[in-house]
Formats: structure tokens, sequence, C-alpha cells
């Protein structure tokens, strides 16, 4: 079978245990016990198509790309633009809008320096949300721009009258999140995009977290960049796409210089190649652009309305089991949410109730999840989030629930 017509053969409706069995890391276990993974916002694990399709890139297609006139050399570049042409169709972009890069992280920094940063004048400011990821904020800064953030209420929703008047204040950009990794809000990303673009403003959309849980449509989200990971959305890690508009990447200077962005090359000067090959300088990461393709070819095979709505079950069983802890506060209780629980418990600090929970083979993540002014915001130092996904379980919500009370009596 194929890596690209891989999907869930003959399953129609969602079936959790048998979409487990395609996941070899969750028949494992940790400290002895079943291993409970919850902490998919930080990287997903993957389907044996994912492994299988990397694995089958090194055995039988490796070579480097667009440099060969041998076989080997073009299939393997038949298998990154083929992955291009399916990351493009995942996301509803054209081809030649979708760049190949290390991940989230390396597509903001790209935006940052060839976007942002020559149209930067003094004093100029990029307006972000007081839930962005440090990805979201520090390569705007390193480019010169200040950082402005969109308040965050309480529930943990963004205040969008405020960001209304901010946007007044022409920033060069706004770069907000698509879902929160600490909070799990989803936020209203096309009334945002509408409401920056009356006031001339384009907008970045980090869809990091919502790849894995949302189908993305660029042109109804109405953005002009939308970038996400390889390795949150089931796919390998080293590997990520910033999508951008055309119009965008082609008055963009390259990120970086080398191989395979060029057009020619003197000592007097270089012309570089079109988008996307000139923000794609250097051997690229070709079998995670391969795996990356799996995974959402394989994404888009499963029953996306049934997953959503497995999901928010899991979300509310969650929401209900550990609101009921004594002692444990949830943070983060927007209406519309993702299964991020982001939560403290009295007395206990974040990190020892995740070693805790790890001995019951339970893992979770503690700290500020790279959101240092959200917690500050929040008058949190930190928080213990458990995140779910889409092989996730009733039974592994109770097992949580169950090793936090126990944890709750080692406290109380
Ligand atoms: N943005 C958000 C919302 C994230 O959750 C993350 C990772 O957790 C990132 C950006 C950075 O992603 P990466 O480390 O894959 O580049």
């Amino acid at each position: 079978m194929s890596a690209l017509t891989a999907g869930a053969p003959g399953r129609t409706a969602f079936d959790v245990t048998a979409l487990r069995a395609e996941f070899p890391i969750l028949a494992t276990t940790s400290r002895g016990k079943p291993l409970v993974y919850l902490d998919s916002a930080a990287t997903a694990q993957k389907p044996r198509v994912v492994i299988d399709a990397v694995g089958d890139f090194y055995r039988h297609d490796n070579a480097n790309i667009h440099r060969g006139v041998y076989q080997l050399s073009e299939r393997a570049t038949l298998a990154w633009e083929s992955a291009r042409a399916c990351v493009a169709t995942s996301v509803g972009g054209a081809v030649d809008e979708v760049v190949f890069v290390r991940g989230t992280t390396e597509a903001i920094n790209l935006v940052a320096h060839s976007f942002l940063r020559p149209r930067l004048l003094p004093g100029g400011t990029v307006l972000v949300t007081e839930m962005e990821h440090h990805a979201n904020i520090v390569p705007w800064q390193l480019a010169g721009a200040a950082t402005v953030a969109i308040p965050v209420t309480d529930t943990g929703e963004l205040d969008l009258v405020a960001a209304e008047r901010m946007l007044r204040d022409r920033p060069v950009l706004l770069a907000i999140s698509h879902i929160s990794n600490a909070l799990g809000t989803i936020n209203p990303v096309e009334e945002l995009c509408a409401m920056a673009h009356a006031h001339g403003v384009p907008v970045l959309v980090d869809g990091a977290q919502a790849a894995p849980h949302l189908v993305i449509d660029v042109a109804a989200i109405g953005c002009d960049f939308y970038c996400f990971s390889g390795h949150k959305v089931f796919g390998p890690t080293g590997i990520g796409v910033l999508w951008a508009k055309r119009e965008h990447l082609d008055v963009m200077p390259p990120y970086q210089g080398g191989g395979d962005m060029i057009d020619e090359v003197t000592f007097a000067g270089t012309t570089y190649a079109a988008a996307p090959r000139k923000f794609e300088a250097g051997t690229p990461h070709i079998a995670g652009a391969v795996g990356l393709a799996a995974a959402l070819t394989w994404l888009a095979a499963q029953d996306r309305v049934a997953i959503q709505a497995h999901e928010d079950a899991l979300r509310d069983d969650a929401t209900g089991r550990l609101a009921a802890i004594p002692g444990l506060r949830l943070v983060g209780t927007a209406p519309r949410k993702a299964a991020v629980l982001a939560f403290t418990l009295d007395g206990a600090h974040p990190h020892d109730v995740a070693s805790l929970l790890d001995g019951e083979g339970v893992c979770v993540r503690a700290g500020h999840h790279c959101t240092q002014p959200l917690h500050r915001r929040l008058g949190l130092p930190a928080t213990v989030r458990a995140s779910f996904a889409l092989y996730n379980t009733h039974d592994e919500v109770a097992a949580l629930a169950r090793a936090l009370v126990k944890v709750r009596r080692l406290f109380g």
C-alpha cells in the first residue's frame, strides 16, 4: 500500500480501539503501567503508515532532490514534490504557496525575516495575543518589532473589542494562534482576519495546535500566512509547513542562502529561484516531507466529524472528572476549546504532580508551556497540562482522574 493511499481501510464508523492499533507506541508500557499518553499538544504519536512511509523512503527511494538526472533522484524529487501537493490539498492552498520548513518555529522566523523586517519602520509593532506560544512572540522581537498583545479574559478568550481597538493603531502584522497550546481555546481566526484586513493589516495564523484537530482551509480563514509542525499532526519531527499567499511569497527575499534556492550565482551577485524554492536552501528533510504527506493522507481518510465528536466527548468527560476533584482548578474554560486541560492542584507544585502521574504511567506536561506572558497574566508560575488526541480513550481520562485523586491525597 503506498503512503498516499494508506488510510483506514474498511472502517466506516469511528472505532478508537481499531485506531489505537495503528499506533505501535500506544501498546507499550511506562513505569510498568499501560502507557497513558496525554501530551499530544507537545508532540503526537505516529501511526504505522507514517513510520513505514519514512522507512520505505530510506529503503527504496533515498537520493538527493532536484539535482540528479538518474532515476532514483527523480523518484526522490517526485516524492518531495508530491508531498508538497498533498500539503496544498490538505490546507486548501496552491502547490507553489507551500514552503517546507523545520516546523512552526522556523515558519514564523522566516516570515519575521522576509516579510516583517523589510516593512518595519522605527516604532513598528506586531499585534499578538497574551496567549501566544513564545514561537509567536520572540521571532518578531528578534526582527526588531515591538510586540503588543490582545488581552485574554479570565476564561481564556480573546478580548475582541480590544483587538478591534488595537488594530486601529495599524500594526505591521497580526500574529495569532488558531488554538492555544496552554488553554485549548479555539480562537475566532476568521473574524480576526476580517477585522485585521479591514484595517489593512496582514495576518499570520499559528496553526501548530489546530492542524491535528480541525480541518484547515486557508481560504475560508482568510489569512495571509498559516503554519504548522509535522510532528504535532502525527507526522515526523523536523518538518513543517509555511503556507503563504503567492503575492507575498513573490516579493519576500530569501530567508537563507545556499544550494537549490538560486537561479544564477556569480561572484558579483545572485538571482534566486521562484517561490517556494527560494525559501528552501540546502538539502531538506525529504523523508520528513514524505512522512508528513503520509500523516495528512491518513488523517484525511479518517471520519473527521466522528473524531471531532470523540475529542469533544473526551474534553467534556475530563473537564467533569477533574472539576470534581477538591482543590483542582481548571485554567482556561472558554466555550470553544479543544481537548487541552490545564490545571493547578492546591498545595502541589505542577512539576510534582506531573512526576507523580508519571509513576502511574500517565504522561502530562508541567510548566509554563512556552507561554510565560500568559502565565504571568493568569498569576500562575506553572500549570499541569493534559492534552488529548484522537487516539485517547475515556478509560485514559478515568486513569488520569484516579491518579490525580491519589496525588491529591498525598498533598491534602
Ligand atoms: N505554536 C504553538 C501554538 C505551539 O503549541 C508550538 C509547540 O508547542 C509551537 C508554536 C512551536 O512548534 P515547533 O516547536 O514544532 O516549532
